[in-house]
């Protein structure tokens, strides 16, 4: 991430901020010296004198409450501003525990100069509050996540993906569940990040592409049964970036594939756009290896990342999956709509097929099939279902 550094400039006498006044900053002294003083009975006093190399204002970075001293400079002064924004995005990479100590410092360091712990909770107070529960539920997240493999409380759903002409099954996206004892269902969104942090998310999705493997024979097994004509289901899995950013993970996938005995080009791998971003050489050679062995390749939530369409042409895509935030308001906004029909186009031009995400109103289906979109993905076909629900949906409707 590049940082510019931008300097400040302030005379002697002048001041930084004040106690009381709202700030995100903090600031380095590159040159000069400031007094950090506090209001006491009506008198200012001062508590340091920091000069170049020393920091200030850091509290600010970390919760949103008012600047509890006032600083005032010294001798004239050069300052690099630290923004809160920075500091935010450093935080949500590293470990959620560090986050978490971090903020509970500063507030018993605040409450300790406030000498009055028990004041009453302004909205900033709150919405810190609320990032320590998150804070904490990750942390819950990442001790139990390592237990999970082991006990055995992963659970795949299946979504069906329709031919949008005839509304024939196509195959299906195999979508994790979590089932934690304490917490109770878990949504990958809520642990998946979790999991890519500490590289969980490797044996996690080998579990993954290993059981919706073993669940495409069983459900193809149905559905030569209620309707032999259609042989080729698919089964899509989703990929996470960290999954292909290591060589011997990417074998390790191929090797999964080979034991299984199954037809690689029955599966298809959804990777998001942001995975073919870092280490675009090495990830497009991970890519044709897995093409070159049948696989078929999906871009997921696609519109909604980086839409570099270079990559198009340079990985060996099959399918755009239209991110389902354009799909939900369609209707609505004609810019949606738009996008929509630009990424089904694009789709077709390049040849490769396109599917809905997100469809819930079968009036979207006649506008896409306008669009050339081929296939739909949602509530209104059917919402994830376990195994043996997808088996009986296949034997119900075929
Ligand atoms: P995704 O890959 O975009 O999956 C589609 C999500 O949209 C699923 O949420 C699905 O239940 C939901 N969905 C499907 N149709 C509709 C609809 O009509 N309306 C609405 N509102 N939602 C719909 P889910 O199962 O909660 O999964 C969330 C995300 O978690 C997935 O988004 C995917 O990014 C990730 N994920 C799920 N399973 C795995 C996995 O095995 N490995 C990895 N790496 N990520 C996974
Ligand atoms: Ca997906
Ligand atoms: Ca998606």
């Amino acid at each position: 991430m590049g940082i510019y550094w931008v300097r400040e400039r302030y005379a002697a006498g002048q001041s930084v901020f004040r106690e009381g006044d709202w700030g995100e900053d903090a600031y380095l002294i590159e040159m000069g010296k400031v007094d950090i003083t506090i209001s006491r009975n009506g008198e200012e006093v001062t508590i340091a004198t920091l000069q170049e190399g020393e920091m200030f204002g850091e509290i600010a970075l970390v919760d949103r409450l008012p600047r509890t001293a006032s600083v005032v400079v010294v001798e004239d002064c050069t300052l690099i501003p630290i923004t809160r924004e920075l500091v935010v995005s450093k935080m949500k990479q590293s470990d959620p525990l560090l986050s978490h100590l971090l903020g509970v410092v500063v507030s018993r360091y605040r409450e300790t100069r406030e000498g009055n712990p028990t004041r009453a909770r302004t909205a900033a107070d709150e919405s810190s509050l609320r990032l320590r529960d998150y804070a904490i539920n990750q942390l819950k997240i990442a001790q139990h996540l390592s237990d999970a493999l082991v006990r055995d409380e992963f659970q795949l759903f299946f979504q069906p993906i329709v031919h949008l002409i005839n509304g024939r099954l196509a195959g299906f996206e195999a979508l994790i569940r979590w089932n934690q004892p304490d917490m109770g269902l878990v949504s990958p969104l809520g642990f998946i990040g979790v999991a890519e942090d500490t590289g969980l998310i490797v044996p996690i999705g080998r579990w993954v592409l290993k059981q919706a493997i073993a669940t495409m024979a069983t459900l193809q097994t149905a559905m030569d049964q209620r309707d032999p004509d259609n042989k080729g289901l698919f089964m899509s899995v989703n990929l996470s970036a960290k999954q292909l950013q290591d060589p011997g993970e990417v074998d390790a996938l191929i090797g999964i594939i080979r034991d299984s005995g199954a037809d690689p080009r029955r599966i298809k791998l959804e990777v998001t756009e942001s995975a073919l971003i870092d280490n675009p050489v090495l990830v497009k050679m991970y890519l044709t290896k897995l093409k070159d062995l049948g696989l078929m390749l999906a871009i997921d939530d696609f519109g909604t990342g980086y839409s570099s369409l270079s990559y198009l042409e340079q990985y060996p895509l099959d399918t755009l999956k239209i991110d389902q935030s354009f799909i939900a308001t369609m209707r609505a906004r004609t810019s949606s709509q738009r996008i929509t029909r630009a990424i089904a186009s694009l789709a077709y031009d390049l040849e490769m097929n396109c599917i809905a995400e997100g469809i819930e109103d079968e009036a979207d289906i006649k506008p896409l099939l306008q669009m050339r979109c081929q296939f739909g993905q949602g509530y209104h076909f059917a919402k994830p279902m376990s195994e043996a629900q997808a088996l009986d949906y296949i034997l119900r409707r075929g």
